[in-house]
Order: structure tokens, then C-alpha cells, then sequence
């Protein structure tokens, strides 16, 4: 955990635990003192509060590799809180392994082989069928091997990771290897540092910003004249954001959605990995436009590189920026949970407690995280806002392209390019071997088109005609090689395992679509009319769009999939 305010940095580093014999608490419930000493020990001077609950998990996870339930109880009483709000939250999170009292102890190394879209094209199930094997023959030494959705590799697939190694274009080999070598550690990639985005310019915006030389209402005009939208995948018109949260009373905190999810995406990894710092100005000029008081960065579990960069960097932040009323930075992890990338499951998150997301109204805006009035922006949009307001000119895209062309990878590029040209011109055409077929234009929620429709252009309010969303510009390509109803399985099977549960129509209405999905015979009656039961009852987003891709298919590739 780091919080950074007035260039303080405090960096929470915690030695191991030692044992020692058990008894019972004042509470009456069984508390181990060798755990409760070992969780004390872990948690140091760090605050007992519940927002921290998620963050204390970690702590505990990644020193033991799991939760036992002897840690968990002496985390609840430590934390004062109930032993089930403990335990509803870990079991909430795939990150976190939860083993019971008489369970054999996990094998501490975790190997998660990505079974997303694009990993599962490029032969994710063979290679997580031999991992398995070999780690069922005990060639794996400390390792297990679990399931994953997209681990935002999408360029590189199939992803898997060992410990906190991202394996590119894996394959058994490479993964022994990595465990042989004790290869666990994140590689961190070179990227623009403090000194660097300085030297080219960097944070000057800022300080004309905090010295009233560049006016609020300044800013918001360059941003409202761009037309900077959020660019997580609503495409809400940022301006009338920050004009909205602005406008809610004092105090007022900004949450920052780094937990981009949504499988095919992988553009903001892109640019916390190579410009951290143009991101993060782009966040304290927003936090100064509402005069946030508490900046929450939330990153998702699946990028432990770019949370080290961002960790090591805010350190680096002058106590010049924090002067006044300068903001506090909280950086806090996510923890394998893909609807936790839906704001309001986000707030919840940053609260310590399960991403369950909130019936709206009221917004974010108006009442956020902890209560308070919230501005929540992603990060590719902050990441714009240097941009916007030295230029005067409007933001580029970032499609995260993968699939089935030659150079995949995150295209900047102007809004509203085709497919065709995105294919054409920066992809170097279709691999060879491959006709293009179909592509997912917004990841796994935002439908399929076909190839026949590959000159629309990839916008907010362009695709939807067609049942389908531009979304996180994740754009995955698919050929004359893959079988449309095996890829509409594959996203409903992630749609599946990434529901909260919180509602029947998503909950229930993924599970039984894909036991149809998974019979040789489609029911197109039965399908749509689960479709639309999930799409209008549904509470969030994910649930509504759970059928995207499968509507897609039954409309646009009918008689291969009905055959
Ligand atoms: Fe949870 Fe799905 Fe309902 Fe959203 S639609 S609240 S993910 S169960």
C-alpha cells in the first residue's frame, strides 16, 4: 500500500510472521494467537480501518500464497469486524485463496494461464491442459496451475503468468523455465521517468493550473472543445463530468479506474507501462478542476508492473505539487474481479468490501466513494488532458487490437477508423493463412460484426445500430479459422464466472446460456428469449451486455451456428 501527500511517501514493507499457541478471543470466537501475532506483524502501523480490508488480504496472501482460516479470523478481530464481512470479501476475489482448516496448504506459486478470447485463438486450452499435466506429475515444483480471464496480453497471446512474470507467446518450456530460475519477480519495462517527463515539459500545465495562471474554466473549455470522452468504455463527455462533480458540495474525492478488465483490452497497461507521468498530470489537474481532496488510484491485480512503476514514481512527486490544498494519493490494488471495473463495484472495492455494484441514482458524482461526491475517470482519459490543453487539439484513440493480424498491438490513431483500415494499415493485413471473418469491435461485451461490415467507423454511437459498442476500443480479429459458436461460448463463459450474483437475471441467465451454448444444437427461441431477459432485468452492465456477442452471432453467422 503507498500513500503519497506532500511528497511523503510511506511504504508499508512487512518482515514474516512467527507462530505461537492459540486461545480464545473476548468475543468468544476461536482466534489462533500465533495467527493474530502473524497478522499484527503484517499489518504493522498501518490503519485497522475497513477500507483497508482489501489491501490487508494482500498482505496476507502474498505472504503465505493463501488465506487460511486461522488468518482470517485473527485479520476480522484485529480489524474489529465481523469474521463473515472478512470472509464475504475474500471469497469475492479470485485472487485470494481461501483454505480451510483441515485443507493440505496450497502450493505457494500460482501459474495463471489466461483462457480469454484471444489466448483461447492462439491455443490457451491445449497449453493450460499441459501445465495441468505436468503439474500433476509434480514437474512443476511449488507451482499450481489456475484458470484466468484476460490478463491484458492480448498482443502476446497466449499470456500466462508465474508469480508475477508475464510470459509472452507462453508455452510449457518457457513456463518451467521461469519456475526453474525462481523468474516470479514483475519485469519492468523502460518507461519515461520523473526526471524525463520533466525534462520534456512535464508538470508545467500543473503548476499554471495550481497558480491560477490557466482558470478552471479555462481548462474545462479546452476539454469540452476537444471533446474528450470517457474513454474506459462509456464515452461519457468528460467536461460535463468535472462540471458535475464541481458542482456537488465539499469535500469531494476523485477515483481513478485503472481495472480495465474487459477482455481485449489493454491500452491503459500501454500507458501506465511507457508514460506513467502523463497520466498522472492529467489526474492532479482534474483533481484541482474539482478540488478533490483524496486522489484513490485503483489498479487491477493483473498489472503488478505498472502498480510498481506508479509506486516508485509517486514517490518521485515534489511536496511542491501537494502545497495548499494538493490532494492525498492513495494507491490501491484490485484483486482479480472484472466487474470491479464498473465504477460503482469499483467504489465499493476501494471500500474494503465485495464489488457488488450500486443501484443508480444516485450517481458517483453525487454520492461516490465514501459518501461523497466522486469524480471517476479512466485512465487513458487523464492521460489526454496534457495533450488537450498545450495542443488545442483533440485527443487520438488507443485500439487494443489482437487476434488474427500480423502486428497486433495498442493503435493510436485518429476516432472513427475502420476495421478494414486498422487491419490494412496498422496491423500489416491478416496472418497469413487467415481470411478475415468477424470482429469483436468493443471486447468480450461489445458484440461481433461481420467482415462484410468492415467500413463502419469504431465510435461511441456509431456501432450500435448494429447491437453492438465501440466500448474499450478492444478490437479482436477473427478468421476463416474460428468457429463463431465456440467464440460465443468462450465470452459467456467469461460473462459467467465474472458475475457478482448479486441479480437472478445475470447470475442465473449466464449460467444457463451456457449450458445451451454448450449443447451441438442451439434453441435460437429459447436463447434470444433468455437474452432478453437478461439484457432489461439486469442491474449492471454486465449483465446487460452478457448476450451481446451471442445475439451477434445468431444474427449475423445464423446458419453456422444453427447448423
Ligand atoms: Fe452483478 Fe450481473 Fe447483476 Fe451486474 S448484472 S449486478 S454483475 S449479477
Amino acid at each position: 500500500m503507498t500513500e503519497t501527500r506532500g511528497g511523503e511517501i510511506r511504504h508499508f514493507d512487512h518482515p514474516g510472521a512467527g507462530r505461537r499457541r492459540a486461545k480464545a478471543t473476548p468475543k468468544g470466537r476461536g482466534v489462533d494467537l500465533e495467527a493474530l501475532e502473524a497478522v499484527r506483524v503484517l499489518l504493522g502501523d498501518r490503519p485497522r480501518r475497513r477500507d483497508l480490508l482489501v489491501e490487508h488480504l494482500h498482505l496476507i496472501q502474498d505472504r503465505y500464497g493463501q488465506l487460511s482460516a486461522a488468518h482470517l479470523a485473527a485479520l476480522a478481530d484485529e480489524m474489529r469486524l465481523a469474521l463473515a464481512e472478512v470472509y464475504e470479501t475474500a471469497t469475492f476475489y479470485a485472487h485470494f485463496d481461501i483454505v480451510k482448516e483441515d485443507d493440505a496448504a496450497l502450493a505457494p506459486l500460482v501459474v495463471r494461464v489466461c483462457d480469454s478470447i484471444t489466448c483461447e485463438l492462439f491455443g490457451a486450452e491445449g497449453l493450460l491442459k499441459q501445465l495441468q499435466g505436468l503439474a500433476d506429475a509434480g514437474k512443476l515444483g511449488r507451482g499450481r496451475v489456475v484458470r484466468a480471464p484476460c490478463l491484458g496480453l492480448c498482443d502476446q497471446a497466449p499470456a500466462v503468468e508465474v508469480g508475477h512474470h508475464f510470459l509472452h507467446r507462453a508455452d510449457p518450456p518457457a513456463v518451467l523455465d521461469a519456475i526453474q530460475r525462481g523468474d516470479t519477480r514483475p519485469h519492468i519495462p523502460t518507461y519515461i521517468d520523473y526526471d524525463r517527463y520533466v525534462a520534456g515539459g512535464g508538470y508545467q500545465l500543473l503548476a499554471r493550473v495550481r497558480s491560477g495562471a490557466l482558470t478552471v474554466d479555462a481548462i474545462l473549455d479546452f476539454i469540452e472543445k476537444a471533446g474528450l470522452r470517457g474513454l474506459g468504455g462509456a464515452g461519457f463527455p468528460t467536461a460535463r463530468k468535472w462540471r458535475s462533480v464541481r458542482g456537488e458540495p465539499g469535500p469531494r474525492l476523485m477515483a481513478v479506474n485503472g481495472d480495465e478488465g474487459e477482455p481485449g483490452t489493454f491500452k491503459d497497461r500501454h500507458y501506465l507501462d511507457t508514460d506513467p507521468h502523463r497520466f498522472l498530470e492529467g489526474m492532479l489537474i482534474a483533481a484541482a478542476v474539482v478540488e478533490a481532496t483524496d486522489i484513490y488510484v485503483y489498479l487491477r491485480d493483473e498489472y503488478p508492473a505498472a502498480r510498481e512503476i506508479m509506486a516508485r514514481e509517486l514517490a518521485k512527486l515534489p511536496p511542491t505539487l501537494f502545497e495548499g490544498a494538493g490532494p492525498t494519493i492513495h494507491l490501491r490494488r484490485g484483486a482479480g474481479a472484472y466487474i470491479c471495473g464498473e465504477e460503482s463495484s469499483m467504489l465499493e472495492s476501494i471500500e474494503g468490501k465485495r464489488g457488488l455494484p450500486r443501484n443508480r441514482p444516485p450517481f458517483p458524482f453525487q454520492v461516490g466513494l465514501f459518501g461523497r461526491p466522486t469524480l471517476i475517470n479512466n485512465i487513458e482519459t487523464l492521460y489526454w488532458v496534457r495533450h488537450i490543453v498545450e495542443t488545442g487539439q483533440p485527443p487520438l484513440r488507443s485500439y487494443s487490437v489482437s487476434g488474427r493480424v500480423k502486428n497486433p498491438g495498442v493503435k493510436i490513431v485518429p476516432p472513427g477508423i475502420t476495421v478494414r483500415k486498422l487491419i490494412d494499415e496498422h496491423c500489416g493485413g491478416m496472418q497469413d493463412g487467415h481470411a478475415f471473418k468477424a470482429y469483436l469491435p468493443g471486447g468480450a461485451s461489445g458484440g461481433i460484426l461481420p467482415a462484410s461490415l468492415d467500413e463502419l467507423p469504431l465510435d461511441f454511437g456509431q456501432l450500435e445500430k448494429h447491437g453492438c459498442f465501440v466500448g474499450s476500443h478492444a478490437v479482436v480479429i477473427l478468421s476463416d479459422h474460428d468457429d463463431m459458436k465456440a467464440v460465443a461460448l468462450n465470452l459467456m463463459r467469461f460473462f459467467e464466472d465474472e458475475s457478482c450474483g448479486q441479480c437472478t437475471p445475470c447470475r442465473a441467465g449466464t449460467e444457463k446460456a451456457v449450458q445451451l451454448m454448450d449443447r451441438p444444437r442451439w434453441d435460437d427461441a429459447l436463447l434470444q428469449e433468455l437474452s432478453t431477459v437478461m439484457r432489461d432485468a439486469s442491474i449492471c452492465g454486465l449483465g446487460q451486455a452478457a448476450a451481446n456477442p451471442l445475439l451477434s452471432v445468431l444474427k449475423h453467422f445464423r446458419e453456422e451456428v444453427l447448423s
